[in-house]
């Protein structure tokens, strides 16, 4: 029977079902009502499967529906926050594009870390505690809330008014204290870089990159100084949107190298490895290094910044080449060596 390919009405999902269109896939979504808008409006997907909450993508009579259609679900960020990941790593047995099992590595910050240091890329530096804060950090809480409350400063005074002051606005708890999260704050450029690792070459394809239009940070840097210091707003880095980007050519020995050594550390890590789309957002400091200081080991968002395919994905397969379409040319390529098993989980 004909494969159908998948995903959750969100995040990337408008390129994956076009990507899977132009490979010749049928391709279906699920959604909310009224989520759909986006769907139907660029007439992306064949079948909507209508959920009240997208979490209950992984109920039973759910996941029925997408295997009667012999899906392929791809996962992405949404995916993963909505479903849950235990939900995804236990309950979700649609087959599934890509390692599940790595899923996790990029959920917990120090398994993320684990892997990009296994890999010998530079990372921002950790601080153990705030009493070792000797230059200027950035100070991150723990859980998905978009960087609100992060903040920057430069000592172990500083760092202890400004969390007075924030936890007299009831932006932080005592908890959140305690789990503080300290690291260098990296002066520089932000490039998100958006990886393949196609299993089946063995080899990692850099397809495209963005960096991204954050809120509320890129609209207090419209204010000026001074009148920033007077409305003393609290930053945060929500991301509302995102702007395609080259390197500079000179770095592209890095960014694949980089690459590489990530696929390897995830070989060596979590077995098979990585599978498909991934992504490192990097920060290029003024001597010219790229310091890595998050990933996604499942498609990023940023990869909406070239859905008609960007500039390497155009120098890589001469045809517009978006990640969406990448991942169903694997699929569609794998079909055709009969090593589907290979790049699904
Ligand atoms: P995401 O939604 O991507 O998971 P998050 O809430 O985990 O975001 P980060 O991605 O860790 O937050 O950081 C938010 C923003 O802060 C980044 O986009 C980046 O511009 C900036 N940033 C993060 N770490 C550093 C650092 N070490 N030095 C300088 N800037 C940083």
């Amino acid at each position: 029977k004909d494969i159908t390919i998948a995903t959750l009405g969100s995040h990337t999902a408008l390129h994956i079902l076009r990507g899977a269109k132009q490979e010749g896939f049928k391709t279906a979504v699920v959604c909310e009502e009224g989520k759909d808008v986006p769907y139907k409006r660029f007439g992306v997907a064949d079948e909507f499967i209508y959920v009240d909450e997208y979490k209950d993508i992984v109920r039973e009579d759910i996941q029925e529906q997408l295997r009667a259609m012999n899906a392929i679900v791809v996962p992405h960020g949404s995916f993963v926050a909505y479903a849950g990941l235990s939900n995804v790593e236990d309950k979700f047995v649609v087959p599934m594009f890509g390692n599940r099992d790595i899923l996790r590595w990029e959920a917990e910050r120090d398994l993320e870390r684990d892997m990009i240091m296994n890999a010998g890329i530079r990372m921002p530096r950790k601080y153990d505690g705030p009493e070792d804060i000797d230059k200027t950090v950035m100070v991150k809480f723990p859980g998905a809330r978009g960087g609100q409350g992060y903040f920057i400063c430069s000592s172990f005074e500083e760092f202890q008014e400004k969390i007075e002051e924030m936890k007299s606005r009831d932006w932080i708890t005592d908890d959140d204290v305690a789990d503080a999260h300290i690291e260098e704050y990296v002066v520089g450029t932000n490039f998100c870089i958006h990886y393949f690792y196609s299993v089946l070459n063995d080899e990692v394809e850099v397809l495209g990159m963005d960096s991204r239009y954050e809120t509320n940070i890129d609209g207090i840097v419209r204010i000026p100084a001074a009148d920033q210091l007077e409305a003393n707003i609290s930053p945060s880095y929500v991301v509302s949107g995102n702007h395609p980007v080259v390197i500079r050519e000179s770095l592209l020995p890095q960014v694949f190298k980089n690459g590489d050594n990530l696929v390897a550390s995830a070989k060596e890590l979590v077995k098979p490895g990585m599978n498909g789309p991934f992504c490192l957002q990097c920060l290029v400091n003024d001597d010219r290094e790229i310091v890595i200081f998050e990933m996604s080991a499942r498609i990023d968002g940023g990869t909406n910044s070239f859905m008609n395919g960007s500039p390497y994905s155009y120098i890589q397969f001469g045809e517009e080449m978006s990640m969406g379409r990448r991942i169903s040319r694997e699929i569609k390529n794998a079909i055709a060596e009969d090593k589907l098993e290979d790049i699904i989980t």
